[in-house]
Formats: structure tokens, C-alpha cells, sequence
């Protein structure tokens, strides 16, 4: 454990430091059923969250959030999204608020990147908050990946380095970065360059879209068992699809692999990743169809088959992330309220209700494999 970074307030949670990593969740459920948001609050913490993230796409979900806020005093999360303006009336009613560097530049575009971050640390700094700069393979800041001639993890280290300078020169140091991806390697040699790059900042650690079960606890522990015993990362989350009803175990395995790791019991997966990978995202709010879950375990069953080809499939839980975050795969589907549309890398297949897809899926598996592809 060699390294040693400033240390981050999140109301009375440090973060960073000789703090003990602090594990956090999000709520999957729809922030405007506000019962059913208190009740997945309340069983995260029972299991040992220290940090609880809130899905806020609009004014109603602000609405809701402040409802939530004056209901529970569990420390809260929001995640900007596209959305960076909603920072000023969200801000009221958390502990930290996440912007991601490569969704600034979606809205008032002809606003300069950095009067934008300007005005988010004003407000954090107003509310006496802290902030999570938190960059994704998925989203990276275009002007990034043009600088550095599409070297993903290049610009990705560069994107999250210069928000930290420009933070750190408005005077604003109150912040933690993550960078994430959904392959467990990827994330190693990000965030082990960032943490050369920028030695104390402290570092939220994840494998985004890990998926489900075991292979989502797998792919994290791969990541974690690499960076954790060299000191890198400060807090975490581990992001599973699990029904709404068992949320809470993305906490008890954030806190079993922090315990293994710390007692040396590391988990030797030598084949993993070289054969078939199923990536899901962790379902949040934005999920329109509960049976997004459920799609991607028959997704899962059904490609059992197909276990020794190197492809990847991705299984999206709605349509503000799910088109974009499909196009790196092999194929790709993303729910929709009543349908899902299917992908192969970056082209749209067609879409087709929730009992038709699986067969189709299939096809197109079959076809891939047929051509030799790997
Ligand atoms: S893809 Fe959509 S539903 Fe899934 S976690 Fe991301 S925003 Fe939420």
C-alpha cells in the first residue's frame, strides 16, 4: 500500500488519506417513488454503505430528491449526466454530485468547458459538497480522444489530469476522480496511470457494466486485486444487474473483496475474459421495463453456447445510455419501454418486443460465429 492521497469530505465520510476505503451503491429504483427509493436507501445501509447515489434526470426527480433528503440522513450522491445545470437545484440536497468531463460539452455548447466546471465547483464550494470527476471509456471527452488520436486510455488519463489542474487552480480540492470501463484491464492501467499522473487525488474505483452473477464480481475483483494492494483507490463500487430487491449485494461484495484482499485471499481466474463476455449495466432509475434484469440472464443463458468465442455482448438497461454505451460491442441491445433494439457494433438492427428479441439475438450470434469471426 505505498500510496497516500489528500483527503476528501463527504459530509462526515473522509475519503482518501489513511481513511478506510468506503464502499458506495446506487438506487435502482425510480427516484420519483419515493417509498420505493427509501426502501432501497435503507437496505443499502443496512448493509454497510457509506455513499448512496441517486439517478436525477429532471425537475420532478428534484422534487423527489428533496422529499428523500428531509426523510433519511444517508449520505447522498447525484450524477449529472448530460444534465450539468441540474448541479445548482440538486446541489441543496446531497453530499456530492458526479460530472462526467465528456458529457460537458452536450448542452450550451458554445459555453467554453471551462466556465462550465467553473460554475459546478462554485456551486459545490457554495454548498460545502464534494465532487466526483468521473470520466468513462464510454463517454470520453471527444476533444481528448482527437488530441491524443483515439489512445482511449491516453486521453481518458489526459481528460480526468486536466479537470483535476483546472479544479485545483479554481481553488477547489474537495474532489475524487474515477475512471472507468467495463474490461477489468483497461481499468488497471487507467487508473495505475492516473494515480502516476496525479498522486493525491484520491480515486473512486469501478468496473463499470461488470454485469451479473459471478461474472460481474469476477471481472471487479480482477481490477480491484490488482490496484487496491498498490495503494490505488479510495473508495469503490461494485456494479452488478441485480433485481431491485437485491441491490444491496453490490455492498456486501464491495465489502467482502475489501476484506479478502486485505486478509491475501485473492481469487486466481486464469481463463477469465477469453472466451465469451456478457457486459450489463447495474440498472438505475432510468430503467423503463422492469424486465431489463431478467433479459440480460436469458441473455446470458441463451449464449451459453457460444462460451468459447472471443466476442462481447452488451445488454443496456435504457435508452439515454444503452445506444451509445452497445457500439463497442459485438452485438449490442438496449431496452426500451416496450422494445429493444439490437445492435451489431454501431448499426441498428431493428427493434422488437421484449418475447422477440432472444430468437433474433441468436440469429445474429450464429451468423457472427458461421463467418469465423473468432
Ligand atoms: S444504461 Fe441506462 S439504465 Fe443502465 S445504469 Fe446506465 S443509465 Fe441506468
Amino acid at each position: 500500500m505505498g500510496r497516500k492521497t489528500r483527503q476528501v469530505r463527504v459530509r462526515d465520510l473522509v475519503i482518501g488519506g489513511d481513511a478506510p476505503i468506503s464502499v458506495q451503491s446506487m438506487c435502482a429504483t425510480h427516484t420519483q417513488d419515493i417509498e420505493a427509493t427509501l426502501g432501497q436507501i435503507h437496505a443499502l445501509r443496512e448493509s454497510g454503505a457509506d455513499l448512496i447515489r441517486i439517478a436525477v434526470d429532471n425537475k420532478s426527480d428534484v422534487a423527489a430528491l428533496a422529499e428523500i433528503r428531509r426523510r433519511t440522513d444517508a449520505r447522498l450522491v447525484v450524477d449529472l449526466q448530460e444534465n450539468f445545470p441540474l448541479a445548482e437545484l440538486v446541489a441543496p440536497h446531497v453530499d456530492k454530485v458526479r460530472y462526467n468531463p465528456g458529457h460537458l460539452h452536450h448542452l450550451e455548447k458554445d459555453k467554453d468547458v471551462r466556465l462550465k466546471v467553473e460554475w459546478i465547483a462554485g456551486i459545490a464550494k457554495k454548498h460545502d459538497i464534494a465532487l466526483r470527476v468521473g470520466v468513462n471509456c464510454g463517454s470520453v471527452a471527444p476533444d481528448f480522444l482527437k488530441r491524443y488520436d483515439g489512445d482511449h486510455v491516453r486521453a481518458i488519463v489526459e481528460s480526468a489530469a486536466w479537470h483535476c489542474d483546472l479544479l485545483d487552480e479554481l481553488g477547489f480540492t474537495n474532489y475524487v476522480v474515477s475512471l472507468k470501463d467495463s474490461d477489468p484491464q483497461k481499468v488497471v492501467t487507467c487508473n495505475k496511470a492516473f494515480a502516476e499522473r496525479r498522486p493525491d487525488v484520491p480515486i473512486h474505483l469501478g468496473v463499470t457494466e461488470a454485469g451479473l452473477l459471478p461474472d460481474g464480481v469476477i471481472k471487479t475483483r480482477i481490477a480491484f486485486e490488482q490496484l487496491i494492494p498498490l495503494g490505488i483507490g479510495d473508495t469503490l463500487r461494485v456494479s452488478l444487474t441485480l433485481p431491485n430487491e437485491r441491490k444491496h449485494e453490490e455492498i456486501t461484495y464491495g465489502r467482502q473483496i475489501l476484506a479478502d484482499i486485505s486478509a491475501g485471499r485473492y481469487v486466481s481466474v486464469p481463463d477469465f475474459g477469453k472466451g465469451l463476455n456478457i457486459i450489463s449495466c447495474p440498472s438505475c432509475s432510468r430503467v423503463e421495463n422492469a424486465d431489463f434484469v431478467e433479459l440480460a440472464m436469458r441473455v446470458k443463458e441463451m449464449t451459453a453456447y457460444a462460451r468459447e468465442h472471443k466476442l462481447t455482448i452488451a445488454v443496456m438497461g435504457c435508452r439515454v445510455n444503452g445506444p451509445g454505451e452497445t457500439d463497442d460491442a459485438d452485438l449490442g441491445v438496449w431496452c426500451g419501454p416496450s422494445t429493444v433494439t439490437l445492435k451489431r457494433k454501431s448499426e441498428t438492427l431493428g427493434s422488437y418486443r421484449y418475447q422477440e428479441v432472444l430468437p433474433v439475438l441468436r440469429h445474429e450470434l450464429d451468423r457472427i460465429i458461421a463467418a469465423g469471426v473468432r
